[in-house]
């Protein structure tokens, strides 16, 4: 596997490879992230993956500087998984300087964008640069990041951007809990209560499978179950998957999508119904 740390070093690797797919990353790779990789590597004779701890898509008081970083790890397991090229530019090599900025409206004001104000706007500019940077035929998303694939997809659609969205479920543990790099914060009473959060989503969307005229009562009561069980519930909300916009009519194109703090950490989750 090569490693490039410059934008030049890594057009000069691939200017001899075609079919090229990719999996931007923040690093700290668990089994979502593999994931990705493989289905990636499965699908192109070239996988590219980014790993870049993205500055513009952290508040001023968000986790940017102790976000985890180990990068001799994450080159093996990338590696262990065949991917040919990592794009890992140094801090700074990609947003220093940078005046411009994309902002995807509507999709990306809501939820995530409501809470971390500027968040997609960080996602969606280097998002666009990587794909600039890259020119893949395909790039590789994960699901649990629902709202982030629905702010690249209308980016993609809106500025024509020659390049194919491909999405990926949910990575978990056995306890239902969606991997995330940041689950390592969690202290141990905080690990065993994590899977309630899923477990929680899953009946409600159930229950508004069986019941789809009373989606409202579906979430009040999930709301109740996590908040009884410890977690502060940010929202809870059942939406079309394209639009990010809330409905009250469930159908195979929504699913229930939640933000929760348990102690200092933010989970995020969501589920088909
Ligand atoms: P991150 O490094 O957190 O920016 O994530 C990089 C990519 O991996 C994003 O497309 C995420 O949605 C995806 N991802 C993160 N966690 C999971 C998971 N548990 N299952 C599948 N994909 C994931």
């Amino acid at each position: 596997m090569t490693v490039a740390r410059t934008v030049a070093e890594l057009r000069n690797y691939l200017r001899s490879h075609t079919d090229i797919g990719f999996v931007p990353t923040m690093g700290a790779f668990h089994e979502g992230h593999l994931e990705l990789m493989r289905q990636c590597r499965n699908r192109h004779r070239t996988t590219v993956v980014s790993l870049f701890v993205n500055p513009l898509q952290f508040g001023p008081n968000e986790d940017f500087n102790r976000y985890p970083r180990d990068e001799e790890r994450d080159f093996r397991l990338a590696e262990g998984v065949g991917v040919d090229v990592i794009f890992a530019p140094d801090a700074g090599h990609l947003t220093e300087g940078v005046q411009t900025s994309v902002h995807v409206a509507e999709v990306g004001d809501l939820f995530e964008g409501a809470q971390r104000p500027g968040h997609f706007d960080g996602v969606a500019t280097i998002v666009l640069k990587l794909f600039n940077i890259v020119q893949p035929q395909s790039a590789y998303f994960g699901l649990k990041d629902l709202q982030q694939c629905a702010v690249v997809k209308r980016m993609v659609n809106d500025l024509n951007l020659p390049v194919e969205i491909q999405t990926a479920e949910t990575v978990r543990t056995a306890e239902g809990l969606a991997l995330s790099s940041r689950n390592q914060y969690l202290c141990e009473s905080e690990q065993k209560t994590a899977p309630l959060f899923n477990a929680t989503l899953r009946k409600c969307a159930s229950s508004i499978s069986q019941e789809p005229h009373e989606v409202e009562k579906a979430l009040a009561t999930c709301k109740n179950v996590l908040t009884t069980n410890g977690f502060d519930v940010e929202y809870v909300e059942l939406v079309d998957v394209d639009s990010m916009k809330p409905t009250r009519v469930p159908s195979a194109i929504t699913r229930v999508v939640s933000a929760v703090r348990l102690g200092k950490v933010r989970l995020l989750d969501n589920v088909p119904l």
